[in-house]
């Protein structure tokens, strides 16, 4: 395949190959074009990118930096380097698309924004985002995630933001989805959807993946300087796919670059014990866009599990369903123990808590280092653990 095919951007309509689109109520379909039109025009638009690029310099603390893991290079005898996106403003990567979202929404002369979150930490990014721009700012969020990540929701409310907890279904990401995009459709005149990764309905997908891709390019010409060429491959955990493709379009030219996406293989491969949609799901539409999602025999969306609630969405974003068709980018798994064993090992090698979402890339950077196929290993620590240092001890203890 031609190279510059494999970096594409989406058709008008919003598709990325099969995979995509907008599947929207009419009455909504004149502000996404608005949205889209705003897009087209600020990320080209000079002040734009020179007030962004302040805010990701002096307030996200950007470029984070590329570190050689020696210790744990040493143990399995692979050299691994680490992204360090948990060394960013609020403790992970989703500072780097809020901040994109809420200065698209001030400048479309918005004064509200609205978003789901899972792990919290879309939400704690987005309130963060809201506060500094003067937004206000509602949350949606499920019941169980509220228990299990409390200190997350405390931060939002000190930011300002309302959380409003999410009781039907199974009170996770999913239902957070669909209550906040029911409650932007009676707002959409004065509130923005600032939704929490590369997925969701054009142009969503490539507004994320727009403000995200400032992790590869940067990557790509740390790990040049440090050690004068590419990494041998690169991982990343995908959830909804925002740190993976923001990574991975830094290096999706690089031929000689093998790409890795991790999902979650939570409790294993039966229905409802994962939430690996490229590896189990099939072809589906979900919150407005077509992707691989997880399903039920009768074809609805599944409940998805992971031991990170940032990574149990039953969807993925279009751009890497496309990516994993034409073989460029390989998807594989990580369970629940594998990456909580990975959460210690680099706790105690490097003296770095990684999320649990980003434990999962650690976990598979291990096990490519151990099948000693490469010399040099890239993996992006999407976020920083801890959020879930409580409930990793309670599930030791218990
Ligand atoms: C939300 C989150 C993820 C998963 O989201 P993606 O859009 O797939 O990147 C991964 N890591 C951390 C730390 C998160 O907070």
């Amino acid at each position: 395949m031609n190279n510059n095919k494999i970096n594409i951007l989406p058709t008008e309509e919003g598709f990325y190959g099969n995979y995509g689109g907008q599947f929207l109520p009419d009455e909504l379909k004149a502000e996404f074009k608005r949205i889209y039109d705003a897009f087209l025009f600020f990320k080209d638009d000079v002040e734009f990118n020179n007030e962004l690029n302040y805010l990701l310099k002096n307030y996200a603390g950007r470029p984070s930096p590329v570190f050689f893991a020696k210790n744990l290079s040493q143990k399995y005898g692979c050299e691994i380097y680490l992204k360090r996106e948990d060394l960013n403003h609020t403790g992970a990567h989703k500072i780097n698309h809020s901040l994109g979202e809420a200065l698209l929404a001030k400048k479309m002369c918005k004064t509200k924004l609205i978003a789901e979150t899972g792990a919290g930490q879309h939400g704690v990014a987005i309130a963060t985002a809201a506060a500094l721009m003067g937004l206000e700012c509602d949350i949606y969020m499920g019941e169980i995630d509220t228990i299990k990540e409390k200190p997350n929701v405390d931060r939002m409310k000190i930011l300002g933001a309302n959380v409003i907890s999410v009781t039907s279904g199974t009170k996770t990401l999913k239902e957070a989805v669909d209550e906040a995009f029911i409650a932007y459709s009676k707002e959409y005149k004065t509130a923005m959807y600032a939704i929490g990764s590369a997925v969701g309905p054009h142009p969503f997908p490539m507004i994320i993946e727009h403000f995200q891709s400032v992790i590869g390019r940067e990557a790509r010409q740390q790990f040049l300087e440090q050690t004068g060429k590419l990494p041998d491959c690169i991982v990343a955990c995908v959830g909804g796919g925002s740190n993976a493709i923001g990574l991975f379009n830094g290096f999706l030219e690089d031929n000689q670059v093998d790409i890795y996406g991790v999902e979650p293989l939570g409790k294993g491969s039966a229905v409802g014990d994962n939430a690996a949609s490229m590896t189990y799901g099939k072809d589906g539409i979900i919150h407005g866009f077509k992707c691989k999602v997880l399903q039920d025999s009768d074809g609805n969306p599944s409940n998805a599990y992971s031991v990170a609630s940032g990574l149990d969405y039953p969807g993925v974003g279009p751009k890497h369903c496309y990516l994993n068709e034409i073989g460029r980018v390989k998807y594989d798994v990580i369970n629940d123990d594998e990456a909580i064993n990975a959460f210690f090992e680099l706790s105690r090698y490097e003296g770095i808590i990684p999320a649990l979402e980003s434990s999962h890339a650690v976990a598979y950077g291990i096990k490519l280092a151990k099948a000693h196929k490469y010399k040099q290993i890239l993996v992006n620590v999407s976020g920083r653990g801890d959020k879930d240092i409580e409930f990793v001890l309670k599930k030791m203890n218990s």
